[in-house]
C-alpha cells in the first residue's frame, strides 16, 4: 500500500486531544476493505480486520493514539488576539512565530501565528512562558474574532505545517508523527493480517486523548478486553543531543522497544519474546531503559486482569513541535515486527506469559 500518502494525510489531519474526528475520517479511508469499523463516543476507532472473532483464541490489541499535542483558546483580548491553554506537553521555545490552525465554531480552519515582538521594538527580553503568549489571526477587535472568524473560547488549535518526503535520503518531516506514524502502522498491520490464518484474534484501535493522560485507551481496554497488546508510539529520538552512552533512540536504527518508562515496566516475557523474534528474523531493533515518558501501555497493561503489553516505537526527532523528522524504513520495520509477533502468537505461548 502507499504508506507515505497515508502517513502524510494522517500527519496533516487536525487532531487536538478530544477533537480527533478528522484523523478518524482519514483512517477510515485507509482501513482495509471489508474490515468492521466501530467508533465510540470517546472518539476511539476500532478496526476488526476479520469479521469473526474466535472466543477460544487470545485477542491481541494493536493500538496507537490518534490525537496530537495542541492548544485551546482560553479568552479573546479586546485587541483581537487569543490567549490559550495547552492540550498536552509543550516546551515554550517551539511556539513563538509558528503558524497554528484554529478550528472555529463552523468547523473551518483559521490560520494564526503565535505573536512575537520584532527587533524594531527591541525583541522580547522576557523569559519565555506559554501563559503570556497569544495567537494572532490578523483580527483587529474581539468583536471581529467572534463575528467574522467565528472563534470563541474552547476552540481547539494544532500546529499548521507541511509534509516533506525525501525518498532518496529516507526522510519525512511533518507535525504529529507522534502518533500518526503509529496510526498508519495500525492500519497497515490490519491490512497485512487480514487474509492470514492466525491463532489469535486481532483488533486495531486508534485511541483518543493520549496526550492529556492516556484517556481514550482506558475506554478501549474496557471495551475490547484484550489478552495482549502492542502499542505503537512515536518515540522521541535523542540521537542529536544526548551523551553518546545515553543515546537510546537513533533515527534509522529500527523500531525502539522500551523495557521501562514512567508508566509501565514492560512485561519481561512478552518483550523478550518480541526481541528474540526480531533477532531471528533479522529485524533491527533498539532497546531502551527510559527515565521519562508514558504511553497508552500505562492504561492498557493495568486494565481488566492485567494485559501483557509492549510498545513498538518509531523514532521521531523533535516530537511535540511543528517539524519532526522520521524515517519510512524505521516505520516499515515496526510494522513488520508487529505482524510477525501476531503471526507467531498462539494460546500456548500466551499461557507461558
Ligand atoms: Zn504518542
Amino acid at each position: 500500500m502507499e504508506s507515505v500518502q497515508m502517513i502524510k494525510e494522517l500527519a496533516l489531519a487536525f487532531g487536538a486531544p478530544g477533537f480527533e474526528d478528522d484523523v478518524l475520517a482519514v483512517a477510515r479511508k485507509f482501513a482495509p476493505a471489508g474490515a468492521r469499523i466501530v467508533e465510540d463516543n470517546t472518539r476511539n476507532l476500532y478496526i476488526c480486520p476479520k469479521n469473526e472473532q474466535d472466543p477460544d483464541l487470545p485477542t491481541v490489541l494493536v493500538d496507537a493514539h490518534s490525537d496530537e499535542v495542541g492548544l485551546m483558546v482560553r479568552s479573546i483580548k479586546e485587541n483581537g488576539t487569543l490567549t490559550f491553554t495547552t492540550l498536552g506537553e509543550w516546551v515554550p521555545y517551539v511556539l513563538p512565530a509558528q503558524r497554528m490552525s484554529i478550528k472555529n465554531l463552523d468547523g473551518e480552519l483559521v490560520t494564526g501565528i503565535v505573536a512575537t515582538r520584532p527587533p524594531h521594538f527591541g525583541g522580547d527580553d522576557e523569559p519565555l512562558s506559554i501563559s503570556s503568549m497569544v495567537i494572532d489571526i490578523g483580527a483587529i477587535s474581539k468583536k471581529e474574532v467572534e463575528m467574522a472568524f467565528k472563534i470563541a473560547p474552547a476552540c481547539p488549535v494544532v500546529p499548521e505545517t507541511g509534509f516533506v518526503h525525501d525518498a532518496i535520503h529516507d526522510i519525512m518531516i511533518s507535525k504529529a508523527f507522534d502518533c500518526r506514524l503509529g496510526c498508519a502502522a495500525v492500519l497497515e498491520v490490519m491490512h497485512d493480517v487480514k487474509d492470514l490464518h492466525l491463532d489469535v484474534n486481532v483488533v486495531g484501535s486508534l485511541s483518543s486523548q493520549e496526550e492529556v493522560g492516556m484517556r481514550g485507551a482506558k475506554v478501549v481496554a474496557n471495551r475490547i478486553k484484550p489478552d495482549l497488546a502492542i502499542c505503537f508510539e512515536g518515540t522521541p529520538a535523542d540521537d542529536t543531543f544526548a551523551k553518546e552512552h545515553l543515546i537510546q533512540t537513533r533515527l534509522k536504527h529500527g523500531p525502539m522497544l522500551r523495557h521501562i518508562d514512567q508508566g509501565m515496566i514492560t512485561h519481561p516475557r512478552f518483550i523478550r519474546f518480541a526481541l528474540n523474534l526480531a533477532k531471528d528474523l533479522h529485524i533491527p531493533v533498539q532497546e531502551a531503559v527510559r527515565t521519562g515518558g508514558k504511553t497508552n501501555g500505562l492504561s492498557i497493561h493495568l486494565s481488566n486482569l492485567g494485559v501483557p503489553t509492549i510498545v513498538i516505537g518509531h523514532p521521531v526527532r523533535y516530537g511535540h513541535s511543528h517539524n519532526s523528522i522520521a524515517s519510512l524504513d524505521d516505520y516499515k520495520k515496526g510494522v513488520r515486527l508487529a505482524v510477525e509477533i501476531i503471526k507467531a502468537m498462539n494460546g500456548e505461548i500466551f499461557a507461558g506469559f
